[in-house]
């Protein structure tokens, strides 16, 4: 049982990546519709050919091995792959040609058991065939792609990610749903009864999932409060909003003090005015009067609140799994600010100073990026987008369809399987 359980989870892992890994190239699942074309009737055909007709071998590239040597197992002579490579160096470039992808040959089912036809599985979706039976032709096919309407729900035991597993849910399925949630809830912080009920759209290909395409409506229940989701787009945005018709993405204040001027700007290189050296700023600097309220940009937790040396007093706020901002050189921390308390956007987290290394009074302010420092005004932060008034009452009636569905999901609720 154990180890049943440890091949599904390493199977969806292996999804999930596969989805991450074209995500980011924008690729095969990048909002494409699912292609349309006749699926296999199973086990009869595979990829379109009579399975009846052909010697089949399966099997999946080992380390090192080429489409050559493959080729040359199943009695294809080396100029016909040279000539056979050639005429596909558009279609597929074979040094993607990767180590454990599956391959399928269709051999002749007479005693030479000469290869007609390689087929090489560039990713869940896409594959590439070599048809060696007449004239070479080489073409990419695509597997159908069935996308389901799915439900499901969890009670939190202990991660986010580790309940998706346990409920048999894609482990992708826990990165969207933590994306759609980045600004209402901390997902580090989440607590052990915490609940979600989630509809989404699932691609299938062969009864398996290769992505979630879209969480279209979500409930979050973190410490007793019910967080909604509504997926929405207008005028060719997307994003999504509460059951109130509010963004669900917080925008950063443009600056943590209202009056100031920019007295440094984030550089890898500058000559620093109190160390006098060159060393690289990864902060903006506001100058402003001594005493000038601090406001912390976004909503968040004090993650520190405290000082030394350098920063002289400072703090710094988490506001989601993505984003953190410190605040340096206070002349003051704001009373009640300390570790562990809760901030919304704007609220007064220090005043200005000159404490620690300082010239003059300003704040630093720091902002990271998955653990990154970034230059916050260089960085393309998430926008809040609300509904147009034009487009409420659509919006209203859609919101109201989804809350209504999600309450009707009990917390037993598994996707469908598909076929
Ligand atoms: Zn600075």
């Amino acid at each position: 049982m154990k180890k049943y359980l440890i091949s599904v989870f390493a199977i969806l892992t292996g999804f999930s990546l596969v989805y991450f890994i074209f995500i980011k190239d924008g690729g095969v699942f990048g909002g494409d519709e699912p292609v349309a074309i006749q699926q296999d009737t199973a086990s009869l055909t595979k990829y379109g050919f009579a399975l009846d007709s052909f010697s089949v071998v399966e099997d999946k590239v080992k380390p090192n091995e080429l489409i050559a040597d493959i080729l040359l197992k199943h009695h294809i002579p080396m100029d016909d792959i040279d000539a056979m490579l050639r005429r596909g160096k558009d279609v597929f470039d074979v040094r993607k040609f990767k180590a454990n992808q599956p391959y399928t040959v269709f051999c002749s089912k007479d005693s030479t058991k000469k290869a007609q036809c390689f087929i090489y599985e560039i990713n869940a979706i896409d594959y590439v065939v070599y048809d060696m039976r007449d004239s070479m032709f080489v073409y990419i096919g695509k597997k159908p792609v069935i996308t389901l309407e799915q439900k499901a729900s969890g009670i939190i035991n202990n991660s986010l990610y580790e309940t998706m597993t346990d409920n048999g849910l894609s482990p992708a399925l826990a990165n969207e749903l933590a994306e759609v949630y980045a600004w209402s809830i901390d997902f580090y912080r989440i607590q052990k009864g915490d609940k979600f009920k989630v509809i989404y759209d699932e691609q299938l290909v062969e009864g398996e999932s290769v992505a979630i395409k879209r969480i279209k409506a979500a409930m979050f229940e973190h410490s007793g409060v019910e967080y909604y989701a509504i997926y929405f787009e207008q005028d060719g945005l997307s994003g999504y909003y509460d059951d109130q018709s509010r963004g669900m993405k917080r925008q950063f204040l443009k600056a943590p003090v209202k009056f100031s001027r920019i007295s440094s700007r984030y550089t890898m290189k500058r000559f620093h005015p109190v160390q006098q050296r060159w060393k690289a700023h990864l902060g903006t600097d506001y100058a402003a009067p001594t005493g000038t309220p601090i406001m912390t940009t976004a909503n968040g937790t004090v993650i520190e609140a405290t000082q030394n040396r350098f920063n002289g007093n400072y703090v710094k706020v988490k506001h989601n799994g993505t984003y953190t901002t410190q605040y340096l050189h206070m002349s003051k921390i704001a009373g009640g600010i300390r570790r562990g308390v809760t901030v919304r956007q704007g609220d007064v987290i220090g005043y200005v100073g000159s404490t620690g290394l300082a010239s003059g009074p300003h704040v630093c302010y720091r902002f990271w990026k998955n653990n990154k420092q970034v230059d916050a005004l260089r960085e393309k932060l998430p926008q809040s987008e609300p509904i147009r008034s034009a487009n409420k009452a659509e919006f209203m009636e859609l919101s109201d369809k989804f809350v209504e569905m999600l309450k009707e999901i009990d917390y037993n609720q598994k996707p469908i399987a598909a076929n």
